[in-house]
Order: C-alpha cells, then structure tokens, then sequence
C-alpha cells in the first residue's frame, strides 16, 4: 500500500505539472468590447488589456490620426481581426448611435463598453466661461450619457448582460482647487453609473466605476492647457506635480495607466460577476480619501 500511496502522489504531481504548462483560458474570449476615447492613455491600455484576455476591441475616438496610430501598435501586437475602430465625438448622438450600429456590423454586437472618453479643463470659478462649464457637461456629462443609453439599448435587445465601466476620476468625489467644472462633471459620471446599476441589475447589465488619481505618464490629458493650469494652481512643472501625486499617497507611487486598466478589466471579468454600482479608487491610496 504504501507503493501505490508514492505511486499516487507521483502521479498526481506529474498531473499538476501538466495542468500548471497548458496555457491558462483567456476570460474575456468571444467578447466584445468598445472603449471610448480609446485612443488615449487609458483607453489604449484598457483595450490592451481586454485584448490580451481574447476580447475583440472597437476603439473609438474624436481623434482620427491617434486612433489609427493605436490601431495600428494593438493590431500588430493581438492581430488585426482582433481591433476595429471608430471616429466618434462622444458628445454627438447621431455619432453614438451610429457607433453602436457599425459594432454590431463588425463584430456581431456588444458584451463590454468602457466609458472613458474625455478631457480635463478647468478653471477658477470666476474665470469659468459657459463655453468652459459647457464643455465639461458635454463631453463628460453627456457623453457618458449618450454612450451609455445606447449600449443599454443593444445590451438589452441582446438579452444576454453584459458589463459597464465608467472611468469617471477621484476629481468626482473629491473637491479640487480650480476645477469645479471638472468636478462636478465627474461627479454626474458617477451617479449616473449608479443609477444604471439600479436599471441594469434587472437584465444582467453591471455597471461599475474607476476613479483613476492623476495619471501623468502616457495620458494625453497632461499637456497642452490642462497641465499649465495645474502648474500654475500649484506652482510646479510636470515632474513637480507627479512627485506632489506620488507624495500625498499613502503608498508613495504614481498612478499608470496600466493600473487603470486592470481595475477596468476586473469589472469586466466574471470574477466581478455579484459587483455593480461599485467604485474602485485607483489613486495609490490618495490621503485626502481618508480625511473626507
Ligand atoms: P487622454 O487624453 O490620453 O485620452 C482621452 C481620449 O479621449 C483622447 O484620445 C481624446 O481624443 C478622446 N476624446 C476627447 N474628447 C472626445 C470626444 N468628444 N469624443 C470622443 N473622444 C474624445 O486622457 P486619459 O488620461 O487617458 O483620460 C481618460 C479618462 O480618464 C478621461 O475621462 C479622464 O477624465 C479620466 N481621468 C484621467 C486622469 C488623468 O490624470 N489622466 C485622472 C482621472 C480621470
């Protein structure tokens, strides 16, 4: 007896061994997904990491050229069957409806939409314009809006669930210096996403949120006039305000885009199968989350 107990083992381990050199399932293979703005910073990081797990991936954008350019490095990396695109100005309806209809023509329909399209703008609130606050409104408000009743509307016809992220930002639960527009947008991304969650649960549809801290490296949003007005608020250049970010975290470390998209990938995931109307801060443990 003891022969055959060594002999079992051994087997067993042999059986393990082998079960540990078979490639590991992909997740999200034989889904579909479309990420707005997804050919920015977070979205192109999204969309590498639902590709990297089998999903196909619509990317869609307002800007063509960097939109091709994305296409191009994902399509080169997971194969180009695996990546569409589509230009779209999240903050036209007719654009958003016509959106959904080309996914559903490319790729047979939809399983999982990362909401993410945006800018970041803002000012102090006597220097906030209508066309500023309106901008904000539009293009965060709005369009999260817009992108999210359509997907409802496929997701629904579809009857099969399917999977909601809005990468809304900390900057809408928490107040920040001369960026009120900005906030308050944010901040309608996330209720609205928790109202979708009540509407959704009925049909199987989560919608979940990521609030990403700031992201410097690989964003496109910390450039141009974004970034002179948050230098200037603070009185720091580029490197200054991400050590300022890394600094004010309780794990001393700047947020990536990488690490955004691997909060959006768990609410894709059937591992987040029993979460909706829930919130991922993605902020390297931001202490002004402590002295809310
Ligand atoms: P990014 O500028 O690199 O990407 C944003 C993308 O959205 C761009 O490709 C842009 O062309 C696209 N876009 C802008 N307006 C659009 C419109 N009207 N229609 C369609 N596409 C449009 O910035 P990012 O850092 O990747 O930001 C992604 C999301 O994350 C945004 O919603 C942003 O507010 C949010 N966020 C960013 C940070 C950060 O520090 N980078 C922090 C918190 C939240």
């Amino acid at each position: 007896l003891p022969e055959q107990e060594a002999f079992d083992i051994e087997y067993w381990l042999l059986e393990e061994a082998k079960l540990q050199r078979m490639p590991k399932p992909k997740s999200l293979a034989g889904r579909v997904a479309i990420v707005t703005g997804g050919a920015g910073g977070i979205g192109s990081a999204t969309a590498a990491r639902y590709l990297s797990e089998g999903a196909c991936v619509m990317l869609a954008d307002i800007d063509p050229d960097a939109l091709e350019a994305t296409r191009e490095q994902l399509a080169g990396k997971f194969g180009k069957d695996m990546v569409r695109t589509v230009s779209m100005d999240v903050t036209s309806e007719d654009a958003v409806i016509s959106a959904y209809g080309e996914l559903a023509v490319e790729f047979g329909g939809v399983d999982l939409v990362v909401s993410n399209a945006g800018i970041a703008s803002s000012a102090k609130i006597e220097d906030t314009t209508m066309e500023l606050w309106n901008r904000n409104q539009s293009i965060l408000s709005t369009g999260y809006f817009l992108v999210a009743r359509e997907a409802f509307k496929l997701l629904k016809q579809q009857g099969i669930g399917g999977s909601m992220v809005f990468v809304a930002s900390k900057n809408g639960l928490a107040a920040s210096p001369g960026a009120s527009a900005y906030c308050t947008a944010k901040a309608s991304e996330i209720h609205l996403a928790r109202c979708l969650a009540l509407e959704g649960a009925p049909d199987g549809i989560r919608v979940n949120v990521v609030n990403p801290d700031a992201v410097l490296r690989g964003s496109r949003i910390w450039t141009g006039e974004w970034l002179d007005q948050r230098a200037s608020t603070y009185d720091l250049d580029k490197e200054g305000l991400e050590e300022m970010y890394r600094q004010r975290s309780l794990l001393k470390r700047s947020v990536l885009p990488e690490d955004v998209a691997e909060a959006c990938y768990f609410f894709a995931a059937e591992v987040s199968a029993k979460s909706t109307g829930n919130i991922i801060n993605v902020d390297a443990g931001n202490i002004q989350s402590f002295t809310r």
